[in-house]
């Protein structure tokens, strides 16, 4: 029988999936991956992996991986050298640029790169083009969270510390998977509710967390707003308030206690559909069980109050105390290795580095940047959707996100993408976004392939190390980024891309990673803030006060009912996500063997709903929504309510996004993926 060569060398990195950010060893020999071992201090995984940061890392070598530059050229993708791809791209930039000025471009960071590419890729758009117009794909994710957070409590992050998981003794895990989404994350809340802590969970779906909880909280998809004011009116009604913690610490306390007075568990109930009892028990065992520690998830963000919902959330956190604790907190469980340093390094419209406020920080930047920086308010990627089918945007440079596969209401990303003139990609593959639309492809590397730092989701910046050699022609993000800024005329500004320079770089521009250099986490990743060499790090922010430096003020969130409602001709809730052996479009998993485990998405319907429309298990059926359609696996479950669907999205060839709506959260644009309502037929 074949086997594997024994690893000749073992080189310590970050699983390249999502914010749990498991450290592990990957083995190589012959310049391949032929073995990974988790790290038994990695400081989030404590020596476990799940199935994908365990296996699925063929990716790199797959068949179809794209290892040199194209051009698409009469409508072909053509085979380029590195110099004609720069000079093609820099060219079409520079005449978008001074025909229609800089806010004509787009760009676009990755979780898929490290932070110091990310911060290169918004210094690049900011001095190269001389625009705002940047984003990256925590848009569609926890930009909600992170607004939330920093507006109520000064820092856009994760409170609290994975390791407080087993100090709390109350788990509230919000529209989140973790068992399948985060597992290692979410094996440690189950070990932790096994030994005796509470757990709630609020799913519209009986997750596999669910069913072990004390209490599972089933709303109808897009009423998270009235099901957490319930709660909060509990809190008051029944005198549960942290009183202590409140008069210290909380502002609003009179004005918000007369808004939530009419937020009753029947009022509530009556729009959501969880029984009233079971709220008042809810927010009882959040109050007195504690500390309680509430992790969410994209069940929360992605809806028309996302943002808002995250602050109905905080609110509970300040009314009981919740908050500056070990084992509290509110904790957005992020679904990348690295979206949030991508948004934390600047790749956001509206903030610089370190999510420093544009018109706060902008005279620093320009300083330590010598340069003067644009002053428009920048186009977040959605808007970027929008301004290129007006023709306002003319080109869009985008980095390891594909948008075309990823963004909600595909039809009419397909329609903005074709009016470009300019698409420039950045990837291992020519995924949907290039293919469709695509004008340059700049071969990108994998994260085995180069150094640099991921962020995980509770703050943590920790080391990812080359182990391969950069296959064919693929390089950096980073090194990419300096050519092209040398063939504008621009690499005065980016004299350097060698990843430790360039962390360096963001410490001097960040203070609050000023304390983190590459010797200190060489062994183990450090928390953010860290001002200084002799500062630990910080695993528990908001001990003594909040990050803005005042008092936080409770915030009133009316209900806004989202525009996706249910009709004789659309009489089913769709609600879309990922499953444990996919990761988000496929791009990577796609191309490894959990496709053989998991190898197409489904369609999740409850039992009684496909005997009412007779349609078996396995049934290739047909959803449509008002935006459009798609065709799935039907796959039978009570796991989902009657009248509510459930489907994944890893398969770009079954283009959910198509069925997906143009609801966006009111706040941060985030797209609501989680309520459509939709119809079904057999195929
Ligand atoms: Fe990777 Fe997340 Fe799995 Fe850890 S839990 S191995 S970070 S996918």
């Amino acid at each position: 029988a074949w086997r594997e060569p024994p690893a000749t060398t073992w080189t310590r990195t970050v699983c390249p999936y999502c914010g749990v950010g498991c450290v592990l060893d990957i083995g190589t020999a012959d310049d391949r991956i032929v073995a990974t071992r988790p790290a038994l201090d990695g400081p989030s995984n404590k020596g476990h992996l799940c199935v994908k940061g365990r296996y699925a890392y063929d990716y790199v070598d797959a068949d179809d991986r794209v290892c040199a530059p194209m051009l698409r050229r009469d409508g072909q993708w053509q085979r380029a050298t590195w110099d004609q791809a720069i000079a093609f791209a820099a060219e079409g930039l520079r005449r978008i640029v001074s025909e229609h000025g800089p806010d004509a471009v787009g760009v676009l960071g990755s979780a898929r790169a490290t932070n110091e590419e990310n911060y290169l890729i918004q210094k690049f758009a900011r001095v190269a083009i001389g625009t705002n117009n940047v984003d990256c794909c925590a848009r569609v994710c926890h930009t909600p969270s992170a607004a939330a957070l920093k507006h109520m409590l000064g820092t856009g992050a994760g409170t609290n510390s994975f390791d407080d998981i087993e100090q709390a003794r109350t788990l509230l895990v919000v529209g989140a998977n973790p068992l399948e989404n985060h597992p290692v994350v979410g094996a440690r809340i189950r070990q932790r509710a096994k030994h005796g802590a509470h757990l709630i969970v609020i799913d519209p779906r009986r997750t596999g967390l669910a069913g072990i909880a004390d209490i599972h909280l089933a709303p109808q998809p897009g009423t998270n707003v009235p099901l957490f004011n319930a709660l909060a009116h509990v809190l008051l009604a029944e005198d549960l308030v942290d009183h202590a913690f409140v008069d210290a610490r909380v502002d609003g306390l009179g004005t918000f206690a007369s808004f939530i007075q009419a937020w009753t568990p029947e009022r509530a109930a009556a729009l959501c559909g969880v029984p009233a009892d079971d709220i008042r028990r809810a927010a009882r065992l959040y109050a007195q069980e504690r500390p309680a520690m509430c992790l969410h998830g994209l069940g929360v963000t992605e809806h028309l109050q996302g943002t808002q919902g995250v602050m109905a959330l905080i609110d509970l956190a300040l009314l009981t105390g919740n908050l500056g604790l070990a084992g509290t907190g509110i904790n957005p469980l992020r679904g990348q290795n690295n979206v949030q340093g991508a948004a934390v390094m600047g790749c956001e419209p509206g903030t610089l580095t370190g999510s420093q406020r544009l018109a706060d920080a902008r005279a620093r930047f320009e300083t330590a940047w010598g340069v003067p920086l644009p002053r428009s308010r920048g186009l977040n990627v959605l808007e970027m959707m929008d301004a290129a089918r007006s023709g306002a945007l003319k080109a869009l440079y985008v980095i390891g996100f594909d948008v075309l596969a990823s963004l909600a209401n595909a039809t009419e990303t397909a329609k903005s993408l074709e009016r470009l003139e300019l698409v420039i990609v950045q990837d291992l593959f020519l995924n949907e976004t290039a293919r469709r639309s695509g004008h340059v492809f700049l071969p990108a590397v994998s994260s085995f392939e180069k150094d640099g730092t991921f962020m995980n989701s509770e703050r943590r910046i920790q080391r990812v190390r080359q182990a391969l050699t950069p296959r064919g022609q693929a390089r950096s993000d980073a090194e990419t980024l300096c050519r092209l800024v040398n063939a504008l005329g621009r690499g005065a500004w980016f004299s350097r891309h060698r990843a430790e320079d360039v962390w360096d770089e963001v410490r001097s521009a960040w203070p609050a990673v000023a304390g983190i250099d590459y010797t200190r986490i060489d062994q183990q990743g450090l928390q953010w803030p860290c001002r200084g060499p002799d500062d630990p790090g910080t695993a528990l922010l908001h001990a003594e006060h909040f990050a803005h430096g005042k008092r936080a003020v409770l915030e009133r969130i009316d209900y806004q009912p989202t525009t996706e409602y249910t009709t004789a001709q659309f009489p089913f809730l769709l609600t879309t996500g990922r499953n444990l052996h996919q990761f988000n479009v496929g791009t990577m998993t796609g191309r490894t063997g959990q496709q053989l485990l998991r190898p197409t998405d489904t369609l999740d319907m409850h039992p009684y709903d496909a005997g009412q429309l007779g349609l078996d298990d396995g049934t290739q059926v047909r959803v449509a929504s008002r935006h459009g359609q798609a065709a799935l696996r039907l796959r039978i479950t009570d796991a989902v309510a009657p009248g509510q669907l459930f489907a994944s999205f890893h398969d770009p060839a079954r283009a959910l996004n198509q069925v997906t709506s143009p609801v966006r959260d009111c706040v941060t644009s985030a797209p609501e993926y989680k309520v459509v309502a939709v119809c079904v037929t057999p195929a």
